[in-house]
């Protein structure tokens, strides 16, 4: 036989934990040279920049004027 358990937890008890379960919303950031917005320590998905340099061949490199 499992184990039960000895006493039922309160409503309150429940929907007080319940309540501390929720998604985080996520954080982001300006690229640098397209200035879209971007996931931190990722790769752009716009232009493949990271830290400034490219690194992936995808999507087209936006000129910026200056
Ligand atoms: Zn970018």
């Amino acid at each position: 036989m499992p184990q039960e358990p000895k006493k039922r937890h309160s409503k309150a008890r429940k929907r007080t934990r319940r309540a501390a379960i929720s998604l985080a919303s996520i954080s982001l950031l300006k690229c640098t040279n397209c200035e879209q917005a971007t996931i931190p320590h990722q790769v752009c998905k716009n232009c493949g920049f990271y830290a400034g340099k490219k690194v992936t061949s995808i999507g087209q490199v936006k000129v910026t004027k200056a």
